[in-house]
This record gives structure tokens, sequence and C-alpha cells, in this order.
């Protein structure tokens, strides 16, 4: 499997570390604009390749993004320090979005394109506009980060493991985004009915949800080892044909009420990308903030 990304920036770089330390791919291949930085990566990067099982790492060019398997794109413009919102990068990352598809021309049939760049719903629908590519190959890491963030701050809180706690952040991968606290179960156990559990721990989590990349911006300038994590997650989905149920964005079609929005929702992905949105029940008051978040990004597209 040859796996191409674009952009090795922070996201970029050890998102390609990752998937050559969980050996996904045969091959890795690194494209920047920036020709210093991505030599200087694939080199870092491939002085460890002697002691890992397999897999390789280059620098490439966007004649090989035509015939990658997998095609990720993290290049961009990324929140900076003091508030910066995703939705304020949209303009800038869109015509990056717009100068990357035009210089690629036209993309193997075959190819599936996993967007990260914020803000990445709304960039999801640009390029699914301009990729030539059937939607279903085209789609985002969606709430897929929040979702492992809601995972991350349950387990903490009711001390049990993150991989026991299941459930979804959905809608958009910024400010509106929201947990839908009915479909959470912490070891098969709905969590509203867990004694640990109050309308302020919701409240409490949710908040450290929307502000964990702020957060972390603030103290490091960058966000990149969650989001890599997540993204090898969700190329496993893809490379073994798993089939597996994870909140990517793409395009809703009356999904609980919603229709024409790209947003982050359950879907099954497998080789192909996706197969279908998984059918949850949310409650009014979830489809409510579902439909205030499609109105957001609707303004995007
Ligand atoms: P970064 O600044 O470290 O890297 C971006 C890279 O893109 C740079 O190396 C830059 O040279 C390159 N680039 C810019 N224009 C290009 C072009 N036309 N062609 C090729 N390369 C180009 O930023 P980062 O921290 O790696 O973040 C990248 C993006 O990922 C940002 O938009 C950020 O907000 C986003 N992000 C998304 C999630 C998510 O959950 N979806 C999580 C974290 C970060």
């Amino acid at each position: 499997m040859k796996i191409t990304i674009i952009g090795a920036g922070n996201v970029g770089a050890t998102t390609a570390y990752a998937i050559l330390l969980k050996n996904l791919a045969a091959e890795v291949i690194l494209i920047d604009i920036n020709d210093k930085k991505e030599a200087g990566e694939v080199w870092d990067i491939a002085d460890g390749l002697g002691v890992l099982e397999s897999g390789g790492i280059r620098q490439g060019n966007f004649a090989d993004a035509r015939a990658a398997d997998v095609l990720i794109i993290t290049a961009g413009l990324a929140q900076r320090a003091g508030g910066e919102t995703r939705l304020d990068l949209f303009a800038k990352n869109k015509e990056i979005m717009t100068s990357i598809f035009t210089a690629i021309g036209p993309l193997d049939r075959q190819t599936i394109v996993l967007v990260i760049t914020n803000p990445v719903d709304a960039l999801v629908a640009h390029v699914q506009k301009i990729s030539g590519l059937p939607r279903t190959q085209v789609f985002g890491s969606g709430t897929t980060l929040d979702t492992a963030r809601l995972r991350r701050c349950l387990s903490e809180r009711l001390n049990v493991s993150p991989r026991n706690v299941h459930g979804y952040v959905l809608g958009e991968h910024g400010d509106s985004g929201f947990v839908a606290w009915s479909t959470v179960t912490v070891g098969g156990v709905p969590v509203i009915k867990l004694p640990g559990f109050s309308p302020a721990l919701a409240e409490e989590v949710e908040i450290e949800i929307r502000q964990s990349a702020n957060k972390i911006i603030a103290r490091k300038g960058a966000t990149f080892y969650g989001i890599a994590t997540v993204i090898t997650k969700i190329l496993e989905a893809i490379l073994a044909d798993a089939e597996l149920v994870l909140p990517v964005s793409t395009r809703l079609t009356n999904w609980n009420g919603v229709s024409g929005v790209c947003l982050g929702a359950p879907a099954v992905i497998g080789r192909r990308g996706i197969v279908r949105h998984w059918p949850l029940s949310l409650t009014a008051t979830e489809k409510k903030k579902l439909r205030a978040a499609a109105r957001v990004i609707k303004c995007f597209s």
C-alpha cells in the first residue's frame, strides 16, 4: 500500500512516523511546498527504518499523489495561540486545497482522500467538489479526535480504561461540535445511569473537549500526537477493509434530519471509503445541536 501525505508539518510528519511505527504501509511519501522541511523530515524518519520491521519513506511530488492508495491532506495553516478558531482558517486553506488538487490533476480512480486540514468539515465539502472522485472516497477525520478525547476525559473521571468508553462527539470538528450523551456507554452501561455521572460532570467534559486544542496550542504551539494516532486508526479501517464505525466527516443525507452538509457522524469505513452511515437515533435536543452545527458549516460551503 502506498500512502502519500501532502503537508510535512507537525501533523503530516508525525502521521508518517506513526504509520511506519505501526507497520501500516510499504511506502510513505511525504510532500511539502517547503522542500527543505520535506527533506529534513524524511531524512529524520528514515534514520529509524533500520530498526523497524518493514516500510519505507521518501520525498515525492504531485505525480506520486496521483497514484496513491490513500492520500492524506495535512497541508495548510493551523490555529495560532490566542483563540483563533478553525473556521478562521477557511479562506486561506480553501485556496491551498484548490492549488494542491489543480497541481495533482486527475487522481487514480481507486484513491481514498483523507482530509485533516482545518476547518475539516468545510474543506471536505470543497475537496469532494474538486477532486473528481466519488464522495464516498473523500472524507475527513471529522469528530474522531474529539471522540477520542471524550473517551480519555471519561476514563480519567470514572477510573476505567478509555477502551471501555464508547459513544460519539458529533457535528463540527470545532466550536459547535457536541457530545451525544445518549450514545455514550461505559463498560456496556449508559453513562447517564452510572453513579459517578452528573450534569455538572457532563458540562465539564464537554468544555474540556471543546477547549483541548486551544489549551494544547497555548502550551506547546500545535497539536499533533493525538490526531496522528487517530489518523492511523482511520487508515487501519481502510487498509484492512475493516468496516469500522468511526465519526468521520462526510456529506450527510437525511441523517437525523440533516442533509447536504459535511459533518462528523459515525460511518462504516472500508477499503473503498465510506460504506454507509451508521443509523444512530439521536434525542430531540441532540438533533437540534446537529442542525445548529449544519447551519454553521453551510455558511462555509
Ligand atoms: P504546520 O504549519 O506544522 O504544517 C503545515 C504544512 O503545510 C507546512 O509544512 C507547509 O509548508 C505545508 N503547506 C502549505 N501549503 C502547502 C501546499 N500548497 N502544498 C504542500 N504543502 C503545503 O501545521 P500542522 O500543525 O501540521 O497542521 C496542519 C493542519 O492540520 C492545520 O490546518 C491544522 O489545523 C490541522 N489539524 C487538524 C486536526 C483534526 O482533527 N482534523 C488536528 C490537528 C491539526
